[in-house]
């Protein structure tokens, strides 16, 4: 057994994007700043309804996943072909941007909480002009497994054996075979999971601190920064003196070139000129 150790750290940054809601940037703060084929982690939340009332209104994507994460609020998706999601607190959208569509997302709710997750999941080239595909995924479909220590894991994609329980998401078998676990754990108790060796591996804690390792030697990881792990087939964790709740992120690396502007991500500078007229020209989205 190898277990996987803290090799880098990505502090997340305060940005604004869309309309101008404000946000955690850690993963895709720069483009050196990614974990294949992980592009972009962002965390919104805030109790102030200028903060995020303006939304993401209509703009393009091209060439990946984007799976937005709810944990309060109740946002809108709606696409350019009146494809529609309602996102409510607990809810999940996986959305395969494929080779094009024409979407926004915008908050239902004026005043209160909004909190939850944007992450890019790159695509590799043979599947980056498929057409666009959404799944909406309601609370009741995320599996929640309890743990001994009164810890929790929703599991929404992908499948995991933890204390002899062995369980699947919503999610299965995209081609990056991504595993997105929301872990709570009180403070002190500790989790040792399984990760398929040869996938890369994320984890950002979004309250408390993550101790990370076994022993005497845990590195400690602070409240929203991205930790990027080295290779190995499990994970050892533990929240510190207060409560912990953490994403763990592990997914297949592409090894493919990258070339990305703004919401196109494509593998040669001539893929992102197309995207681009393609856009100017009413084709992005189109089928023929
Ligand atoms: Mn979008």
């Amino acid at each position: 057994m190898t277990t996987r150790t803290l090799k880098q750290v990505i502090k997340s940054i305060a940005t604004s994007d869309g309309g101008g809601v404000k946000l955690l940037r850690s993963l895709g703060q720069h483009q050196h700043l990614r974990l294949d084929p992980f592009l972009m982690l962002d965390e919104f939340s805030s109790m102030n309804a200028d903060d995020y009332i303006a939304g993401f209104p209509d703009h393009p994507h091209r060439g990946f996943e984007s799976v937005t994460y709810m944990l309060d609020g109740h946002m809108l998706h709606r696409d350019h072909l009146e494809n529609q999601g309602d996102l409510k607190s607990g809810a999940a959208q996986w959305m395969t941007a494929g080779r094009g569509i024409i979407h926004s997302e915008m908050p239902q709710q004026t005043s209160g909480r909004m909190r939850g997750f944007q992450l890019w999941i790159n695509l590799p080239a043979k599947e980056k002009m498929k057409p666009a595909a959404y799944q909406d995924i309601q609370p009741e479909q995320i599996p929640i497994m309890n743990l001994l220590n009164g810890g929790t894991v929703k599991i929404i994609a992908g499948k995991t054996e933890i204390e002899d329980q062995s369980i699947a998401g919503p999610i299965q078998s995209t081609s990056t075979e991504p595993l997105f676990l929301d872990i709570r754990l009180p403070a002190g108790a500790e989790l040792m999971l399984p990760i398929a060796l040869g996938h890369n591996a994320f984890v950002y804690p979004y309250e408390g601190q993550l101790k990370i390792g076994l022993g005497t030697e845990k590195q400690i990881l602070a409240t929203h920064c991205a930790g990027l792990l080295s290779e190995g087939d499990h994970l050892a964790i533990q929240a510190d003196d207060e409560n912990l709740a953490v994403l763990l992120l592990t997914a297949k690396p592409l090894h493919e070139p990258i070339v990305q502007y703004g919401p196109f991500v494509m593998n040669t500078h001539e893929e992102i000129e197309q995207a681009i007229a393609d856009y100017r020209n009413g084709r992005l989205v189109s089928q023929d």
